[in-house]
């Protein structure tokens, strides 16, 4: 059981932005509840597209966002923040991609280790990182997940890295799983007026009719109206990265902006398999139930 240890949500996430954009209602739900909610963000989003406005006083893009990530972090009550150090990736084949700091490019154990020995150290019961497709197919989104699936049953593991801290295994892995409802509903408004939904975004390369289709199951459904404001002004926080919204108006704003209507973040269950059909209210259900020890599998 974990009752000597406080509840806590840890976030493991590629970009400053991440933790608001798909996961903030959540994140800011479970801290207004006295939960630890804890952020892993690989990198600081380097590769991201700035206009020089936002650029003022600031010696980097990753200076910029690593402080427009601090401000979201404050207004949703994250107990921490705790950055891996790679470089932003960039999108399938952009220059940033070659980057020996790329975190594309990290050597996948170097990546499980690090982020075991956070889970190691942070205890939480409740993990949450991107679905295997990373929503959208972003490789540092993929990157990620895929250590931190490795990571959290590694965590549990004494075998497992076993110089460093104690064998820590969290309860539940959630992949953060955007609700393609809304998005098919901005789709069909977009045919209505005639714009070509497959290559959307400020590279062309994003396929909206492709990312419309439902590939992972909902397991969870997190209601955060009662937060809908922080996570509002936490968006605010990422102001050099709305900017890019507005030169492709339209669709995903509108898609977000339904979205926020629901108020509703989604989850598909990863661990442990879930055994039921009716989806979860909240992340921890059950858990001061569930034994803390390492899964059999
Ligand atoms: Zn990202």
């Amino acid at each position: 059981m974990n009752q000597n240890h406080p509840r806590t949500l840890l976030a493991v996430l590629a970009h400053p932005d991440d933790e608001t954009f798909g996961v903030g209602g959540t994140l800011a739900l479970y801290a207004r509840r006295g939960v630890q909610a804890q952020l892993i963000c690989a990198t600081r989003g380097e590769a991201g597209t700035v206009s020089p406005e936002f650029m003022q006083g600031h010696s980097s893009i990753a200076a910029l966002r690593e402080q427009e990530l601090r401000c979201a972090a404050q207004h949703l009550g994250l107990a921490g923040v705790h950055f891996l150090d790679y470089r932003d990736s960039g999108m399938p084949g952009s220059p940033d991609n070659q980057h020996p700091q790329a975190l594309i490019n990290a050597p996948r154990q170097e990546v499980v280790h690090k982020i075991t020995r956070l889970i190691r150290q942070l205890r939480p019961q409740v993990v949450v990182t991107f679905d295997p497709v990373g929503g959208y197919g972003h490789p540092d989104h993929v990157a990620t997940h895929q250590a931190t699936v490795e990571a959290f049953h590694a965590a549990g593991d004494p075998s497992r890295f076993p110089e460093d801290l104690p064998a820590h295994q969290p309860n539940k892995l959630y992949f953060t799983v955007f609700s393609r409802a809304y998005l098919r509903a901005a789709l069909r408004l977009m045919r209505l007026t005639g714009r070509g939904p497959r290559r959307w975004g400020r590279n062309q390369d994003i396929d909206l009719e492709e990312l419309a289709h439902d590939r992972f199951p909902i397991h969870a459904r997190v209601r955060y109206r009662s937060v809908a404001e922080v996570k509002k002004k936490a968006t605010a926080c990422h102001a050099s990265q709305l900017d890019m919204g507005r030169s492709n108006p339209g669709l995903l704003g509108l898609a977000f902006r339904l979205a926020r209507l629901g108020a509703t973040e989604t989850f598909m269950r990863a661990y442990p398999p879930p055994n039921s059909d009716r989806p979860e209210r909240d992340l921890f259900l059950g858990i001061d139930r569930e034994p803390s020890s390492p899964p059999a599998a």
